[in-house]
């Protein structure tokens, strides 16, 4: 039985692998040259930049896909534990070092707030009710029937999932510092953690439950290690061909053609691609999808979109964390602009990645290695991003230079950067968001893009865009899924 597995992000890699591993003939086509997606790596003058994730979670999940193969993961990967997981960086000018060390989390947060102590910890025991349930029991269940989401409502109701994960932290915490560090997770996922489920709350539990993680090298070195494996194990590699066309036979999926006219047969086809711009552009939507399909893709929200700023400096800024967290002021308005109004506001928040923290192979000698997430909005917005990206650039500079990073402007000797239009035209996803269709409740689990097409027969999908959604544990997860429907 032939299978294609369309996009080579995490979720696609990992897709690959398993149908490879339940005995199926596989071929990964890739649009770019390289592997990753997302987690592309850009290599600019003795410096390592990761495109995306760095934070790594849930690492038996990439483990898993090694050991499928009876292959030991450390072979080929090297995932370091990191004591300090965020260091977050107030407007105040104080800073809270958060991590798995829970005595030291309580005596963070009776500086700030004593009163606070007690419910961070049933805060906690919360998150855990909630991992329980929405990550050990239903990460990796196919949610492609109505009662299968029907039965799951009343524990979902039981664990407040109508609520957002900011006012489920608030409802616990009453400190408004501490209630953006606690509920800032779904930023990490494309949600507004104003809006986002409560589910996602589980995410803060999942961080506790395995710690979180570096790629010694980068989170490239997992790519190339799982690149490594599919070419021992036999997947065949495309790279550099783009998925133009998926051939079907009245809604039988029967192949797809490429970029150069090739055409591949396929008993079953995996898109890694964004599901609703593969619905609207590799596959015949007028005719085949039903009134009630178009309605439910065309009421879809869609996550913020990112402007990622890579840059190397000639100085070492010794005092910068592995990962670093900044809010702006009006945090709630800003998340507002981004995600509801869609233009652009100054009062930037911001994540400052530096990997040369940990690991110097990621810099030349005597340099350091950086890239700042900025959220913005998706393309929905129309923002003309030649015009406005030098502009955005050129804020955030100033924001870092000065809250964290003096004289920063005068140091850097390498940058680029990436906006929305990147995700849009590159990795061809919807509006360019940065994490496809956001988590929200109204668009979880049955509510996503399903793993078995509603539509086609012998058509799947892996990645953000479908259950249970994005962030890499999320993605590798989806993967899980087709063992149990393909
Ligand atoms: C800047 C940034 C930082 C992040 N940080 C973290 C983090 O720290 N931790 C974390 O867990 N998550 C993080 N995430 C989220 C995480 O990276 C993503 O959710 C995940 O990697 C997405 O994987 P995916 O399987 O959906 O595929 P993607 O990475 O989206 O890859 C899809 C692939 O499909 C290819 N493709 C698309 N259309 C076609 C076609 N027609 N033909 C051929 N190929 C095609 C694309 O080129 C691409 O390679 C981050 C994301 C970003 C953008």
């Amino acid at each position: 039985m032939n299978s294609i597995v369309i996009g080579a992000g995490f979720g696609g890699i990992a897709a690959a692998l398993r149908l490879k591993a339940k005995g199926y003939e596989v071929t990964l086509v890739e649009k770019h040259n390289d592997l990753g997606g997302r987690a592309r790596v850009f290599r600019r003058n003795g410096f390592t930049f990761d495109g995306g994730p760095t934070v790594i979670t849930a690492p038996y999940l990439i483990n898993e896909l090694f050991e499928l193969f009876k292959k030991n993961p450390k072979d080929y990967i090297d995932l370091l534990p990191l004591n300090i997981w965020y260091q977050f960086v107030f407007d105040d000018g104080s800073k809270f070092n958060y991590s798995g060390d829970e005595i030291n989390m309580k005596t963070q947060i009776g500086k700030i707030s004593e009163n606070d102590i007690e419910g961070y910890t049933k805060l906690v025991n919360f998150t855990k009710k909630i991992f329980d349930k929405g990550f050990s029991e239903l990460a990796d269940v196919p949610f492609d029937k109505p009662l299968v989401m029907m039965q799951q409502l009343p524990s979902l109701l039981k664990l407040k999932s109508y609520k957002s994960v900011y006012s489920l932290v608030s409802y616990y915490v009453k400190n408004e510092k501490l209630r953006r560090m606690l509920s800032m997770h779904p930023l990490l996922v494309g949600g507004n953690p104003f809006t986002t489920t409560s589910i996602y709350g589980l995410i803060l539990y999942l961080e506790k439950k395995w710690g979180i993680h570096y790629s010694m090298g980068g989170t490239g070195n997992i790519i190339k290690g799982l690149e490594r494996l599919m070419n021992e194990v036999g997947v065949k590699i495309i790279k550099g061909h783009e998925v133009k066309k998926i051939i079907s036979d009245n809604k039988k999926i029967t192949g797809v053609q490429l970029d150069d006219e090739q055409k591949i047969n396929a008993n079953y086809v995996v898109s890694n691609a964004d599901p609703p711009a593969v619905y609207e552009n590799l596959l015949n939507e007028s005719k085949n999808n039903s009134f009630l399909f178009k309605w439910k893709k065309n009421r879809m929200e869609y996550s913020m979109g990112l402007f990622v700023y890579y840059f190397g400096t000639k100085k070492i800024y010794s005092d910068i964390e592995h990962h670093t967290i900044k809010f702006g002021i009006k945090y709630k308005e800003h998340l507002n602009d981004i995600f509801d109004n869609k233009i652009l506001n100054n009062d930037i928040s911001y994540y400052l990645h530096r990997p040369s923290a940990t690991d110097k192979s990621m810099a030349p000698e005597g340099h350091d290695c950086f890239y700042v997430l900025v959220p913005v909005p998706n393309n929905q917005s129309n923002i003309d991003w030649k015009n406005e990206g030098e502009k955005m650039k050129n804020l955030v500079i100033d924001k870092m230079e000065k809250d964290l990073m003096p004289d920063l402007r005068e140091n850097i000797i390498e940058d680029f950067y990436l906006t929305p239009n990147y995700f849009e035209k590159d990795l061809n996803t919807k509006y360019g968001s940065g994490f496809s269709i956001q988590p929200k409740f109204s668009q979880s689990a049955y509510f996503r893009f399903h793993n078995k097409s509603e539509i086609y027969d012998g058509l799947y999908f892996v990645g953000a865009g479908t259950h249970p959604g994005a962030g890499v544990p999320g993605v590798l997860s989806s993967a899980k899924i087709l063992d149990k429907i393909i």
